[in-house]
């Protein structure tokens, strides 16, 4: 099948790559030419396990192309896929400015029956609003379908490949004989295809995604009683997550989520009830508590040295909001380090993939480094802060980690080491929901 991505982002660009893996000719298109320029010459714009060999791949056999012209990328297009972003607006509902913009413009351009898929996250009602922005110019019939995605950051090839379910919101037999012709090869395992209307599918997104947040704010809560009550969050979620109604995944405590989409996601779910005249008590809260929860770390390193941090200098392993990716949006990183610096501290920071990321926000700023590694990042440190559990952090040569720190002192936010390997180094170690080794 022929197909056009708008939008060569995280989602469009992987999805753009998985579509061509299994056969499927795809236009990758975006307004940004210095990133269409770098996927040209073969490099890619993003982090993204297992990616670079499908992407190599396909760009060889002529599967992917990429392109910032929208009207020769979808002239052929049987289905054309909008991976658009949809950022919170200043009342937090998703801004569909993007969206919508492109509907208009496809409207001006398409000539033949075509199938236009919302792969964005947008709220309940955008199908419609789509469908309207392009039928005020078509001249053609077109149908538009919910398709929203479901991938993870970290692992998005393989949810891609072999998705747990699909989702497809349509009212249209034809476009859902395209969606099923498409999806087929992904789900020859046996997953769902599971067709909907559009409202139920755009909803079915923020439904989950605002589960899943759900689940990391109550387990936070746990965790921050369990620290109260002499209580190990590790134990409590095991003898928790074996009951199979609640289930294993999901469960850890941290320094709260954080990502391009949780935050807006939750937030704009909470601005739909509102809208509607109703109390999403719920997510108010997990909302609330994530914010707490995003600086926890500093409040225990201020209760370990007082208010006032000036003098001090720590070392930080982990700045993407979670392991195996490059993002930094709403990275629970970049809170710490500022509420660090707002206290007098200086940080050396370390992360295999998001330096980059996050070099512009602080350019010129002597306060905080880069380092090369991460045992550069613990020179002169006070104490070490583990904030993404990458596993290249998980079994480091202590030995050597104590010989560079100035103290035997971690605050770790992932909770990657065993409480007992840690009282055995003698180490001051303080995380989430566990009990401080002194
Ligand atoms: P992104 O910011 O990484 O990518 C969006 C791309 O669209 C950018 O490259 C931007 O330059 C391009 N763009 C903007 N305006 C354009 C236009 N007029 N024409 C062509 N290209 C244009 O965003 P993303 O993370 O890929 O997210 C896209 C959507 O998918 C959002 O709605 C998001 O909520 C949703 N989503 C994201 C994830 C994720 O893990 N990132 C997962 C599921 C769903």
């Amino acid at each position: 099948m022929k197909l056009a991505v708008i939008g060569t982002g995280y989602v469009g660009l992987v999805s753009g790559t998985c579509f061509a893996e299994t056969g499927n000719q795809v236009t990758c298109v975006d307004i940004d030419e210095s990133k269409i320029n770098r996927l040209k010459s073969g490099k890619l714009t993003i982090y993204e396990p297992g990616l670079q060999v499908l992407f190599e791949r396909n760009i060889k056999q002529e599967r992917l192309l990429f392109t910032t012209n929208l009207e020769e990328a979808i002239k052929d297009a049987e289905i054309i896929f909008l991976a658009l972003p949809t950022p919170p607006g200043e009342d937090g509902s998703a801004d569909l400015s993007y969206v919508l913009g492109v509907a208009e413009q496809l409207g001006k351009m398409i000539t033949d029956y075509k199938v236009i898929v919302d792969k964005s996250t947008v709220p309940v009602g955008t199908a419609e609003r789509v469908h309207a922005a392009i039928a005020a110019n078509a001249k053609t019939e077109f149908d538009v379908v919910s398709n929203p995605e479901f991938l993870r950051e970290g692992v998005a090839v393989d949810d891609f490949m072999k998705p747990d379910r699909v989702v497809v919101g349509t009212s249209s037999d034809r476009a859902k004989k395209v969606m099923e012709k498409l999806y087929n090869p992904y789900v020859r395992q046996g997953n769902p295809v599971i067709f909907m209307d559009e409202r139920s599918a755009e909803m079915t997104k923020y439904a989950a995604n605002s589960y899943l947040a759900t689940r990391i704010s109550f387990m936070n809560e746990i965790a921050n009683i369990c620290e109260l009550v002499g209580a190990n969050v590790d134990f409590v979620r095991k003898g928790m997550g074996s009951d199979n109604r609640i289930g294993q995944r999901f469960l850890f405590a941290g320094v709260g989520y954080g990502g391009s989409c949780f935050p807006k996601d939750v937030q704009a779910l909470e601005r739909t009830a509102n809208e509607n005249k109703y109390e999403f008590n719920i997510l108010s809260s997990v909302m609330k508590v994530n914010e707490r929860q995003k600086v926890v770390m500093v409040d225990k390193i201020k209760s370990f040295y007082g208010e006032d941090l000036t003098g001090k200098h720590f070392a930080m392993w982990g700045l993407a909001f979670k392991p195996n990716t490059d993002d930094i949006r709403e990275a629970p990183a970049l809170y710490i380090i500022n509420e660090l610096l707002a206290a007098g501290a200086t940080v050396a920071t370390f992360d295999p993939e998001a330096m980059e990321n996050v070099l512009e926000q602080y350019e010129g700023d002597d306060r905080v480094s880069f380092e090369e590694n991460q045992y550069n990042a613990l020179k002169n440190a006070d104490a070490l802060i583990i904030v993404t559990e990458w596993s290249v952090f998980r079994t480091p040569d202590f030995e050597k980690t104590f010989s560079i720190m100035k103290d035997r002192v971690i605050f770790d936010g992932r909770n990657v080491f065993d409480l007992e390997q840690m009282e055995e180094l003698k180490t001051y170690y303080n995380s989430i929901g566990r009990q401080a080794v002194d």
